[in-house]
């Protein structure tokens, strides 16, 4: 009897000690892009959702990608509209930019964006747990010493720049820095041919910095349409950008005055510079302790199979930890269709990563979907494969001297002239791809497109008159 008491007390005692387990049917890592589309659709279907993160909600795109990077880009986009202003009769006086002003509201915009995210949240019950999370068990993690279980857990912790590891790029900054700019740097030395780097490159000249792109190769954008990569490459020197090809970081040093030299492998020595800016890819955030649940990586990034499982029961991944096709979109698609398969009975439901449409905001912008010409003559075979191409000045241009040409390209392939690929690089093109994206994922032939009448006089309308 006594013993019973004493056991008891014992285990009431134990109990009040030991860390509670929090008890989730879906426990997301991640308020990102991915993490937050997941977590709120499963809400939807009634089950008990727990959402971590470590940082501001909204992840890499709401702070720290696309949508401040899109503002700066129409803060760009003006600053070229201002050049064509007189050729409609505007005489307008060059008009100077206030980069501080509109970092502020960008910032504003940007807190107002992660509270409508956490009211979301809130509003689609599911709990928002703050803090890194660390795997301690299968399908436990550790937050701020408090331990959390997910039946289901997802993992959609993201990616970060890449570290240059070179001699004197603690200088320098990276994508995430660049939001951090509170002036207009003078003098830019951007290092990278990604979207990333060909994005903050035309920003920072179109806005007024003095620009040098270094790339590795000929040519940026490489793993697109060479019809994008040729183009974009030209036109950004056309801008006036200062382009050092086939070449390579060596060191940056830094002076009293607190300015940058930055030499590079074929000997150049750009001095004055005071923005560094490397952008030069991302790596996913894995450290996760991940071996205490049996999720494999895969090239540094966390394998999964078409349904987004990982290698361990229960536990999922997707977006960019998974290194395919680093979208906003594409992480919430893929987190939607997951929360309909695990919790709506959609057994069969999975992302089609074929087919995802792009835009690069470069200037002028660019848009594909589909097949590249060269990944078409691969899979198809040159026989099978016709391409059409189109190159001309946008009415945009009529009364300017200044013409930027527009350029497209369809593939096509097979007896039926399937349109498979289409690329386009020009004026407006960012906002025309969406529609002939879903022509192309429904698998519309050349004889299709042009049987839609054009709508004239648009740009647009050349892709459905192309011979
Ligand atoms: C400069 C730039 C511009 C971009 N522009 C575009 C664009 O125009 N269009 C487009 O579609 N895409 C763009 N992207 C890509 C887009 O931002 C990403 O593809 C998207 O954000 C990926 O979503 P995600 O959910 O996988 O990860 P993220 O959105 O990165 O979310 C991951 C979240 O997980 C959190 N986290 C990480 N580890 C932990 C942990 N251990 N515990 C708790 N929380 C953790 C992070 O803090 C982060 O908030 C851009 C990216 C960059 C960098």
């Amino acid at each position: 009897m006594l013993t019973s008491v004493l056991g008891r007390q014992f285990t009431r005692k134990f109990a009040s000690m030991a860390p509670t387990m929090h008890k989730f049917d879906y426990l997301v890592i991640g308020g990102g892009s991915g993490g937050i589309a997941s977590a709120r659709r499963a809400a939807e279907f009634g089950v008990k959702v727990g959402l971590i993160e470590n940082s501001a909600l909204g992840g890499t795109c709401v702070n720290v990608g696309c949508v401040p990077k899109k503002i700066m880009f129409n803060a760009a986009m003006h600053a070229e509209a201002l050049q064509y202003h007189k050729d409609f009769g505007f005489d307008v006086a060059p008009a100077p930019f206030n980069w501080a002003e509109v970092k502020k509201k960008r910032d504003a915009y940007i807190q107002k964006l992660n509270g409508i995210y956490e009211n979301n949240l809130n509003n689609s019950k599911v709990e928002i747990i703050r803090g890194k999370a660390m795997f301690v068990g299968e399908k436990t993690v550790e937050v701020n010493g408090q331990t959390y279980f997910g039946e289901h857990v997802l993992i959609a912790t993201g990616g970060r720049p890449s570290d240059p590891g070179a001699p004197g790029a603690e200088y320098g900054i990276n994508s995430d820095g660049f939001f951090e700019l509170e002036h207009l740097p003078k003098r830019s030395f951007v290092v990278g041919a990604g979207y990333i780097a060909i994005e903050m490159a035309g920003i920072l000249k179109t806005l007024g910095s003095d620009v040098t792109l270094m790339i590795r190769h000929e040519k940026v954008l490489r793993t697109f349409d060479s019809l994008i990569s040729d183009v974009i490459t030209d036109e950004l020197e056309h801008i006036g950008i200062n382009m050092l090809k086939n070449d390579g970081f060596v060191r940056a040093t830094k002076d009293d005055q607190g300015t940058l030299t930055v030499t590079t492998k074929n000997g150049h020595s750009i001095s004055g510079v005071d923005c560094l800016l490397f952008a030069i890819g991302r790596d996913p955030n894995v450290e996760l302790d991940l071996d205490k649940t049996g999720v494999t990586l895969e090239k540094g990034h966390i394998k999964v199979d078409a349904f987004q499982n990982t290698s361990a029961p229960g536990v999922y991944a997707l977006g960019d930890v998974c290194g395919r096709a680093l979208l906003t979109p594409v992480a919430i698609a893929a987190g939607r269709r997951l929360a309909h398969r695990l919790f709506d009975g959609k057994t069969d439901l999975k992302l089609d990563y074929n087919n995802i449409p792009s835009v690069v905001f470069s200037h002028p912008p660019s848009g594909s979907v589909g097949l590249t010409e060269r990944e078409a003559r691969d899979k198809f075979g040159d026989a099978a494969v016709r391409v059409y191409r189109s190159s001309f000045a946008p009415l945009y241009y009529a009364l300017s001297e200044r013409k930027v040409k527009t350029h497209m390209k369809l593939v096509c392939a097979g007896d039926e002239q399937r349109v498979v690929g289409l690329h386009m690089v020009g004026q407006a093109v960012d906002e025309m791809l969406q529609g002939f994206a879903v022509a192309v994922k429904m698998g519309a032939t050349k004889a299709q497109f042009d049987d839609c009448v054009a709508i004239h006089p648009t740009s647009a309308e050349e892709l459905v008159t192309m011979r």
